[in-house]
């Protein structure tokens, strides 16, 4: 089963990963984000990140399309956190918490490709964000064992255990 990172701003290939990758992908990006994230904006972008959770999806996963990290917030303060958070990725920030050991050589390739849309994303203009103001009075909440900020259904490493 392939799943496919689409991202339809870029002009790069999609991503294409089998589901134990993706999953490694997704793990990795949340652990080391839960450790650089610093504003609410950074939080929210990696709750929807790993909302993306292959393990909510089950078999029928196929990938998800990186604009709709994107909605309604500043375009430039995504791209840019998402790429300091894969390049921190690809030095393994965070991994000692991780309950496996990634296969770092099929990692690095992905997260290369995936800063790679980022990039070519970064550098086009603005394309009008509608108004994000948070939800209010939202607190971002960690998984105390991984760091790992949670989505609404938990933490991305404890529902793959
Ligand atoms: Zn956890």
């Amino acid at each position: 089963m392939s799943n496919l990172i689409s991202f339809h701003y870029g002009n790069v290939p999609d991503l294409v990963m089998n589901n134990g990758l993706t999953a490694v992908f997704i793990d990795t990006l949340c652990i080391t984000g839960g450790i650089i994230a610093a504003s609410d904006a950074e939080k929210e972008i990696l709750v929807r990140l790993a909302g993306q959770d292959a393990s909510i999806f089950g078999d029928g996963f196929t990938g998800f399309e990186i604009g709709e990290l994107f909605e309604g917030l500043d375009n430039r303060i995504v791209s840019e956190f998402l790429m300091r958070v894969a390049a921190s990725a690809l030095s393994g920030v965070g991994f000692e918490k991780l309950p496996y050991a990634p296969d770092t050589s099929l990692l690095s390739a992905a997260l290369n490709q995936f800063s790679l849309m980022l990039v070519s994303y970064g550098s086009s203009e603005m394309r009008n964000p509608s108004e994000w103001s948070g939800l209010a009075g939202s607190t971002y909440v960690k998984c105390p064992i991984h760091g790992i900020y949670l989505h609404s259904l938990g933490c991305v490493v404890c529902n793959n255990q």
